[in-house]
């Protein structure tokens, strides 16, 4: 594997690339190329030739994402389209947008830029979560520096191509970054989910043509676009093309983030990370992100993309592995992700703010020593009558709900130790 940057043009750095050294490493060649060389179309192709899948964890292919915006605009007629690019990244675990954000975001206004082309959109909103000062400082700066290049605003390059971005603060909640609710949160709504269809492409912000792509998708367009549809796919050990932004965090000796193909193992990843700190071994970990199903040390070399890690049963989210070491409770690890997931529970319906913090009380209570075979037994039942679908008006319930269904499922066993009044395995 490469130490080498494979998609970006550098290393991400503490300090954020200014325009002057974007531009020195050759960046806003991929934009000219698009706009002077490319039809929207032909973007668009180059885009699902190079089997692009969106980064934010549903892995949807991009261009046919990009697709329904166009044929949605057409339907809507004349008036504003936009692009939102979704830097709302809360799932527990995950960090690649920030990074992306704070250290390059010329590379994000770049392939925005492009993006927006290719769709029709005619402005650009950065959502970037509350939290993530540095980032949305680091863009706001980068998007003054562009507008005085010429690069934003009315005929980009000459090109009669017109666009406007700006960064807009997120109020921080784990539900802002879900497409709609995002859109709702823009409109100065309470940012719930609203009912699919109409998808964005067809109503979204203010009812008008919309597109949500998270911020690792659209970074990954200008290289696609310098070098090409089949460069960008031979980068990837799998189908599906490129390379992904792994984050490891956890119990291993350098968390980090690593810039990987497609398809690279979990092996090689904690490898990279230095192996399992204090020299002790791998329990599970959770490939995606906390709504992601665990996975053990007989899944270590399968394929991490979408379809390996679906198939073998648990999702790709957003490269996010979480990784417990043979002395990390899962029974206090799935507490944890519980509490977060209840408190970012927006209260609408009963399985979600109910059931969530009556499951955490649960897990603690286990977890001290101090729960019976009954709330084993409750937990069991609650996972049964939530269903795949969670029961209720959001996927929040189900995502939270994934790791103890799995957890239940894996470490059963565990789950029953605790009932002796002490974690077989937790520190
Ligand atoms: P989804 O599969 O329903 O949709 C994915 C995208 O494809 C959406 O933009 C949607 O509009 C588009 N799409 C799907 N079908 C379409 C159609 N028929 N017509 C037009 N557009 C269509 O997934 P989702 O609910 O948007 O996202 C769920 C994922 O988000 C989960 O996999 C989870 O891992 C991830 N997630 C990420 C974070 C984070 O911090 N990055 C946080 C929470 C959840």
């Amino acid at each position: 594997m490469s130490d080498k940057p494979l998609t970006g043009r550098a290393r991400a750095d503490r300090q954020p690339h200014s325009l002057a050294a974007w531009r020195g490493l050759g960046g806003y060649a991929a934009l000219m190329q698009a706009l002077k060389r490319h039809s929207p179309e032909a973007v668009i192709a180059m885009v699902e030739a190079a089997g692009l899948r969106g980064r934010g964890g549903a892995g949807f292919p991009t261009a046919n994402k990009w697709r329904f915006m166009r044929s949605g605009a057409e339907k809507a007629g004349p008036g504003p389209r936009y692009l939102c690019v979704n830097g709302d990244e809360t799932e527990p675990g995950s960090f690649k947008d920030r990074l992306l954000m704070e250290a390059l975001p010329h590379q994000l206004i770049e392939g925005a830029l492009i993006a927006a082309y290719a769709i029709g959109a005619t402005e650009v909103i950065i959502l970037v979560r509350d939290e993530y000062r540095a980032a949305a400082t680091a863009l706001t700066r980068a998007i003054a520096e562009a507008e005085g290049a010429g690069l934003l605003g009315r005929d980009i390059l000459g090109s009669g191509f017109d666009l406007t971005m700006r960064v807009h603060a997120s109020a921080g909640r784990y539900i802002v970054g879900e497409e709609t609710a995002l859109i709702a949160a823009l409109e100065g709504e309470r940012p719930v989910p609203r009912h699919r269809p109409p998808y964005p492409a067809v109503s979204g912000l203010w009812g008008r043509p919309t597109t949500v792509n998270n911020v690792e998708t659209l970074s990954a367009v200008p290289s696609i676009i310098e070098n090409g549809a089949d460069w960008y796919r031979s980068l990837a050990r799998s189908e599906e093309g490129g390379t992904k932004l792994y984050g490891v965090s956890g119990c291993v000796t350098r968390p980090q983030l690593i810039e990987a193909p497609m398809g690279t193992t979990a092996r090689e990843l904690l490898e990279l990370c230095g192996g399992i700190r204090n020299e002790r071994s791998l329990f599970a970990f959770q490939p995606g992100g906390g709504a992601t199903a665990f996975l053990e040390t007989a899944d270590l070399d399968v394929p991490l993309d979408f379809a390996h890690t679906k198939k073998a049963g648990s999702s790709l989210g957003t490269g996010a592995l979480i990784v417990l070491d043979d002395h990390a409770c899962p029974v206090a690890a799935i507490g944890r992700h519980m509490r977060f997931y209840a408190r970012e529970s927006c209260g609408l319906c009963t399985p979600c703010r109910d059931g969530l913090p009556w499951v955490a009380k649960l897990l603690d209570t286990l977890e001290a020593g101090n729960g019976t075979r009954g709330d084993i037994e409750l937990l069991h039942q609650h996972v049964a009558l939530s269903g795949p679908s969670g029961r209720s008006y959001c996927d929040l319930n189900t995502g939270a709900l994934t790791p103890l269904r799995s957890g239940l499922e894996r470490f059963g066993d565990i789950f029953t130790a605790h009932l002796a009044g002490h974690c077989p395995v937790g520190r």
